[in-house]
């Protein structure tokens, strides 16, 4: 790349970075809990205001937010994402819905078990990975609490008059929040007028759903879908559906990325000028912080998207649960929570 190149590159990553982080800047602040409801086995539903009463940042269909767990007890402190559930059209509240996990690190138990109608929570964003582009028709694939980041595209699709369908898995009906708004959408597997359908499969009764039967066949139709892992992984195996679209995923965990190796690299923060080497054991966040180069983070794991950051020189080793194939190819960003380098050197707008 010429200098001349190279120097309008950085100038143009730089105004988005500025962007982004005035982006996150703003949209940091405090949420109500103006009311909470359980609404399946292990999954209880946030109805959040802004703490002055104010207008709350817009968002689109996919978006989530980082929520700050309460102080005291396990869990405390901690940032977690939770994916906007409600009508995108009332400005003045946020509904998430939260399930249990048994095995976690504390954040939805402490959501749980601490947080009541009239608690005051930090929150940042919303941010949004999971896009929902436009389409003629609409496949929407639900495991579990999966279905919160498709409830708003389902709202989308049908003021559009668009056409969907949506397959919404669990281990069984007891677990699966928000059945009763979607059987107002009409009889279960029935075709309706407007086009769309809701088939619910709850495996404690119907046994292993065959998921290969929903691949579409037509190009016309574009497939979203959020769950598990073993769900997600079986969805991504279709590779390119007709029409050359891969279907869109969002992970709430991490999944398994990029191999075992771990070599050792340097990266440069251009701003600053300054560098570090990132050993095999630690991320480039946690090389950065220790030269005193502040990133801002949140999940670790690559999948919340706080950390999104322009790549100036060099070739990330991409490790994220975000960026499609055609994004990882491109190289111009990177998240560094647990992304590497290919190479001797990576030069990050930082
Ligand atoms: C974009 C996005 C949107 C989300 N939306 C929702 C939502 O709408 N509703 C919702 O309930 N959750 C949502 N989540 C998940 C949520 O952020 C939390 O992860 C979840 O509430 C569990 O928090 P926790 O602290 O209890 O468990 P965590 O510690 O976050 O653990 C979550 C899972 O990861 C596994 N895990 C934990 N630590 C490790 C480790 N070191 N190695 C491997 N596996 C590990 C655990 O087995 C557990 O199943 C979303 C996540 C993302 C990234």
């Amino acid at each position: 790349m010429s200098e001349n190149v190279a120097s309008i590159a950085r100038a143009e990553a730089g105004a988005r970075t500025e962007a982004r982080l005035a982006r996150d800047r703003r949209s940091r602040g405090t949420l109500r809990v103006a009311r909470r409801r359980p609404v399946a086995e292990d999954v209880v539903e946030f109805t959040l205001e802004s703490a002055d009463g104010g207008r709350l940042p817009d968002w689109a269909p996919g978006a989530h937010i980082d929520v700050i767990l309460p102080d005291g007890g396990a869990g405390a402190g901690l940032v977690r994402q939770y994916s906007l559930c409600g009508d995108r059209w009332r400005p003045y509240e946020y509904r998430i819905m939260v399930q249990r996990e048994a095995d976690g690190r504390g954040g939805s138990a402490a959501l749980h078990d601490r947080v009541s109608e009239g608690d005051v929570l930090g929150f940042g964003g919303p941010r949004n990975n999971f896009r929902m582009a436009p389409a003629e028709e609409y496949l929407f694939i639900a495991g579990g609490i999966g279905i919160t980041p498709l409830l708003p595209m389902i709202d989308q699709a049908r003021r559009l008059e668009k056409p969907w369908r949506l397959l919404y898995l669990g281990r069984s009906a007891r677990r699966l929040a928000a059945l009763e708004e979607l059987g107002e959408f009409g009889a279960e597997g029935e075709l309706a007028a407007g086009g769309h359908r809701v088939t619910v499969h709850a495996a404690d009764e119907l046994g292993r759903a065959d998921l290969e039967r929903w691949r579409p066949s037509d190009p016309a139709v574009r497939v979203f879908a959020c769950g598990p892992a073993r769900l997600l992984d079986a969805v991504e195996g279709w590779g390119a559906v007709p029409g050359g679209r891969t279907p869109r995923v969002e992970r709430f965990t991490a999944s398994a990325q990029g191999g075992a190796s771990r070599t050792e690299f340097e990266v440069v923060a251009a701003r600053s000028g300054v560098r570090a080497a990132v050993g095999a054991g630690e991320s480039v966040v946690e090389a950065l912080h220790r030269v005193g180069v502040d990133v801002i983070t949140s999940c670790a794991q690559g999948v919340c998207g706080t950390c999104e950051t322009d790549v100036l020189e060099g070739v990330p080793d991409h490790r994220d649960s975000l960026l499609d194939d055609a994004e990882r190819a491109l190289g111009s960003c990177m998240f560094p929570c647990v992304s590497r380098s290919r190479e001797a050197r990576l030069v990050l707008d930082l």
